[in-house]
């Protein structure tokens, strides 16, 4: 009995974390998580980055293939993000279509060619899922903001961070999407 007591425990607190479709980490792990990577960062003196990855008009995706295809799509999504991951990143699915990366310790210049990775990763190979005919290509926007211990304001929190990288990303998006936007750092 405590072995299955302890079994479903752990499963039960799985489940509270990590979102069951893709297995990243869910929204309620994740920003508290990056409440603790900005006090690192702060503790330490070194930069964080923070990026939104939102797929673009992934609803006519859904529209066009159906949702099953859409959970699909989703998936692959999180696998080729966490391919490009460092084991110190934070990786999570905060939203419907919306992940959030955290990555500790890297230059603006750094941050800013990991994002193209990404954006390229996912828009250059269309997406080959059994249930199509053809291949669909598939694209993501990303805004990123940074907390620079040098520049940035001491009481700089997760969700100013977030707030930046998610007005870069309405920026990617008006622009075109299939891009990466950088937060411009407030005066
Ligand atoms: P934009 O480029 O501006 O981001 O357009 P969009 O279509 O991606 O954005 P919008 O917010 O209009 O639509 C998001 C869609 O994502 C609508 C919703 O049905 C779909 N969605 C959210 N969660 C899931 C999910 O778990 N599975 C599937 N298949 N679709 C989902
Ligand atoms: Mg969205
Ligand atoms: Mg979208």
């Amino acid at each position: 009995l405590a072995d299955r007591l302890h079994h479903s425990v752990r499963g039960g607190l799985r489940a509270t974390l990590i979102d069951p479709l893709t297995g990243l980490y869910n929204r309620r792990y994740a920003l508290p998580q990056l409440g603790k990577m900005v006090e690192t960062s702060a503790a330490t003196q070194q930069p964080l980055v923070v990026m939104l990855a939102d797929i673009d008009h992934f609803k006519t995706i859904n529209d066009s293939h159906g949702h099953a295809v859409g959970d699909e799509v989703l998936k692959t999504i999180g696998r080729r993000l966490n391919r490009l991951m460092r084991p110190c990143d934070l990786l999570a699915r905060i939203g419907g279509e919306e992940f959030l990366i955290a990555m500790p310790n890297v230059s603006t210049d750094t941050a800013r060619s990991s994002a193209c990775r990404i954006c390229t990763a996912i828009g250059m190979t269309p997406f080959d899922l059994p249930e199509l005919a053809q291949p669909v290509p598939v694209t993501v926007s990303i805004g990123l903001s940074i907390y620079d211990t040098q520049t940035s304001k001491p009481q700089t929190s997760a969700e100013l961070l977030l707030e930046q990288a998610d007005q870069a990303l309405y920026g990617a998006k008006a622009d075109g999407r299939n891009q990466v936007t950088l937060s411009r750092p407030a005066a």
